[in-house]
């Protein structure tokens, strides 16, 4: 089969990359023709463990190319997979602007039947506007199907997720389309993965769904690690407890400096947006969405609180992309958490295996540092920002001798206080009880 992905960002480029290696030709589509001719040349624009590797193995076998030219990808995919942007705008809302104008673009161009299925997470109604966008932009009428294939791939573990998903979800009104579908993810039926095959609305509402209630439960975890910082628990403790109970789980039960990221604060704006339009507040979205942002200003007490104060302090991050693996600086809580740091006073130096160069681009003032013993020197206070696996067995002997101040804010509860204490560091995480040396 012939396959065109929209759209070569995290998600268009994995889903090409994925399909390529399941044997399918793949043509990869974007706007950005400098992006296109780095991707042509196999330079992948972004960090994700084994992106790089997988897209040489698809050009090099002749089943991944790319273009900048729409009608290229219209001709050559019959199915067209849109995985372009869907920002949040200033109300929240799911900025639909890009996938619009890609479903003008292929109207104009098609000339035999296809399936336009949408990766982007899109808010409920999507489908129907672009099947009402295809056909008023089309010059002469061509039957295609508009489906709904939300992903669910996680950066950092891309490749990984994308292969060995928990579910594919298919939404369509046309047996066609679902046809084509599950024969382009055969491999995946082969490996007993579940299909939910469902309608479009229901399956737009999937993702939503998924991603808002991923993001509530690190709210309620933040919130009762608050709680238990006030009331003497231990929030680690709590989470295994609760964790193992099969009906809640042990994941996304880590308490934090707050999720981040492209997808979850935008997908939960989205969704109370959504709720607002229906007439029905999503109560609990919103609330997770509020815990956040308080979470994040926590995080500024909290380090303020450890060093006594924030004005001439120095601090050294580790880590700044919003989460390990991943060099996305989207909406990443270490961003936020630097920017007020230094409007409060303090000067912010920062480590990050894959995010350095670009947050140093993004946010003004802030000290870049080569590794972690840079980021140690002088500091008056280690904030572990981001648990890259390299910040996981920290030299803390050797870190001591670089720092004005001994002091570990550990905001991913990577550490066991008694771990760090032992060298003479005072020990700061979250829902957890603040540890002074040995
Ligand atoms: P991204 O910003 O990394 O990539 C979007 C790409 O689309 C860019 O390369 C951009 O140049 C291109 N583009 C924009 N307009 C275009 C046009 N008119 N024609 C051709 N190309 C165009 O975005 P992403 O992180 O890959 O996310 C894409 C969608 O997938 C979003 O809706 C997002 O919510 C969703 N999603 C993202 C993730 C994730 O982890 N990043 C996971 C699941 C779903």
């Amino acid at each position: 089969m012939q396959i065109s992905v929209i759209g070569t960002g995290y998600v268009g480029l994995v889903t090409g990359a994925c399909f390529a290696e399941f044997g399918v030709n793949v043509l990869c589509m974007d706007n950005d023709a400098k992006r296109i001719a780095r991707l042509e040349k196999g330079d992948v624009p972004f960090y994700e463990p084994g992106l790089t590797e997988l897209v040489a193995k698809g050009i090099g076998q002749g089943r991944l190319s790319f273009t900048a030219e729409l009608i290229r990808a219209v001709d050559h995919g019959e199915v067209i997979f849109i995985a372009v942007g869907t920002p949040p705008r200033k109300d929240g809302s799911a900025d639909l602007s890009f996938v619009e104008e890609v479903g003008r673009g292929i109207a104009g161009k098609m000339a035999s039947y296809k399936v336009i299925a949408t990766k982007s997470t899109v808010p409920v109604g999507t489908g129907a506007l672009l099947q009402e966008v295809i056909t008023s932009n089309q010059s002469k009428q061509i039957t295609f199907d508009v489906v709904s294939n939300p992903e669910f791939l996680r950066e950092g573990s891309a490749i990984e997720d994308f292969m060995r998903p928990n579910r594919v979800v298919i939404g369509s009104d046309s047996e066609r389309a679902v046809a084509v579908m599950k024969d382009l993810y055969r491999p995946l039926y082969l490996i007993e993965t579940p299909f939910v095959v469902t309608d479009v609305p229901t399956a737009e509402m999937i993702k939503y769904a998924s991603n808002a209630f991923l993001a509530t439960k690190i709210s309620f975890i933040n919130e009762i690690a608050t709680l238990c910082e006030r009331m003497g628990a231990d929030v680690q403790a709590v989470a295994k407890g609760m964790g193992l109970d099969q009906r809640i789980g042990s994941k996304f039960l880590q308490a934090g400096p707050g999720f981040g990221g492209s997808c979850f604060p935008k997908d939960l704006a989205a969704l109370v947006q959504m709720g607002e339009k229906a007439g029905h507040p999503m109560q609990i979205a919103g609330a997770a969405a509020v815990v956040n942002t308080q979470q994040r200003a926590r995080m500024i007490t909290k380090i303020a609180g450890a060093l006594g104060g924030l004005k001439g302090a120095t601090i050294g991050m580790l880590g700044l992309s919003f989460k390990p693996n991943t060099d996305d600086l989207r909406e990443a809580p270490a961003l936020a958490i630097a920017e007020e740091l230094m409007k409060q006073g303090a000067n912010v130096g920062a480590y990050d295996p894959a995010a350095l160069e670009e947050a140093t681009r993004m946010l003004a003032g802030i000290m870049p540092c080569q590794n972690t013993e840079e980021a140690a020197r002088g500091a008056d206070a280690l904030v572990l920002m981001t648990e890259w696996n390299e910040f996981r067995n920290l030299d803390f002997t050797k870190l001591k001798s670089l720092m004005r101040r001994p002091i570990l804010i550990d905001l991913r509860n990577v550490y066991e206080s008694n771990r760090v204490t032992q060298f003479g560091f005072r020990y700061v995480s979250v829902g957890r009880p603040t540890k002074n040396p040995d």
